[in-house]
């Protein structure tokens, strides 16, 4: 038999569109998550689940992610971060595509400079916004059946103090950054907030794989969005098919002109809107980046 010698690898990259999703406690950034993988091609990590699962777990890590939890507090960056990049890792072996949702991290300007020290850097940022108030209303409500240790009175406010104090810094240093930080209402009705979402996915996707040169990647998880297309979505479809026409008239192929008269003919069906799909490729332009 062959004799294999194995030595450690580079880590590879891992070669998605990485979004950050943030908002103060409350906010509905697991809730939006949710609904997104519902009806797109991407994979969501909630830090606060994969500390939660390392608590069940039973650890000796656990039990000190116990007590910051309870205490509004942010839990050091190297555990939250080998969590993460081991669930996303993992996800990409499994054959998730992206892009992949990282929600509710990074928490604090130390959580983002060690991230991005180890890890691809995102391409754009949901920032969910609401009141204190409404989000304070919508924890205590969650908390008489969530079993969470951190959805009462007393932790809510600490939660708060640390999302003012530590958290909303890295949103202010990513805007000015000149990332894509897309602030969103997050008062509206879920599917009001839902349908902003779409937008600005769909958006920044388009944008990531522009960067990354895979359009055809990111064009085939757009128009898979089409199979699910609610009224609500009508905008979001329009902006899938801009994406299919373009990448039909950058590297045209006969997948991505059939996704294309797909996705024209779902929005047919469920809008009776008639879409030209191939025959005017050539008019679609660049959104103006980050708008
Ligand atoms: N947490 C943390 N680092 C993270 C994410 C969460 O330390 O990157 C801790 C922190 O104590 C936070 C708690 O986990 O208050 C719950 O986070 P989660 O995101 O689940 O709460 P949400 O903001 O969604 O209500
Ligand atoms: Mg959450």
């Amino acid at each position: 038999a062959a004799c294999v010698v194995t030595r450690p690898r580079e880590p590879t990259p891992l070669d998605v569109p990485v979004f950050y999703v943030l908002g103060g406690p409350g906010s509905g950034k697991g809730t939006q998550c949710a609904k997104l993988v519902a009806h797109y091609s991407c994979a969501h990590f909630s830090a606060g689940d994969l500390l939660r699962a390392e608590i069940a777990t039973g650890s000796e890590m656990g039990k000190t992610i116990s007590e910051m939890i309870k205490s509004g507090k942010i839990v050091q960056a190297e555990t939250t971060i080998d969590l993460l990049r081991k669930a996303m890792f993992e996800a990409k072996a499994g054959g998730a595509k992206g892009p992949f949702l990282i929600d509710g991290f990074p928490r604090s300007m130390d959580n983002l400079q060690a991230y991005e020290a180890q890890a691809p850097k995102c391409k754009a940022v949901l920032f969910f916004e609401a009141s204190e108030e409404a989000m304070t209303e919508r924890l205590l409500e969650r908390g008489k059946t969530s079993g969470r240790t951190d959805d009462n009175a007393d932790t809510i406010k600490r939660r708060f103090a640390t999302f003012q104090n530590q958290s909303l810094p890295v949103v202010e240093h990513l805007e000015a950054d000149q990332k894509c930080v897309h602030r969103i209402d997050a008062l509206q009705p879920i599917d009001d907030v839902f349908a902003a979402t779409c937008k600005i996915l769909l958006m920044a996707s388009k944008r990531a794989a522009s960067a990354a040169s895979d359009m055809a990647l990111t064009t085939r998880a757009l128009l898979r969005a089409a199979a699910h297309a609610r009224t609500a979505e009508k905008d979001a479809i329009t902006l899938m098919l801009a994406t299919a026409r373009e990448a039909a008239w950058r590297r045209q192929t006969n997948e991505q002109a059939a996704m294309a008269a797909k996705a024209a003919a779902r929005l047919r069906q469920v809008h009776g809107e008639e879409v030209a799909v191939l025959t005017e490729i050539r008019d679609v332009r660049e959104p103006s980046d980050c708008s």
